[in-house]
């Protein structure tokens, strides 16, 4: 079985199971997919219209303009 790892450039979790769709929070392809607690803390916060907080995404965005 092949680990995954979450998608978030600021995270390393592995995930486990099917992981969850980063959408919204991050433009990422289908096969992306961030970890359990990711999904929790920041993608179900922004799909609910909720701001995602500076740091988080300041640090995700210049993760991903490398
Ligand atoms: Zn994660």
């Amino acid at each position: 079985m092949k680990i995954k790892l979450c998608s978030n450039p600021i995270c390393n979790n592995k995930i486990e199971g099917m992981g969850n769709n980063p959408q919204p929070l991050l433009n990422l392809k289908v096969k992306d997919s961030v970890c359990d607690r990711c999904n929790e803390e920041f993608v179900i916060p922004a799909r609910l219209g909720e701001p995602v907080s500076e740091l988080i995404e300041s640090l995700i965005l210049g993760f991903q303009k490398n």
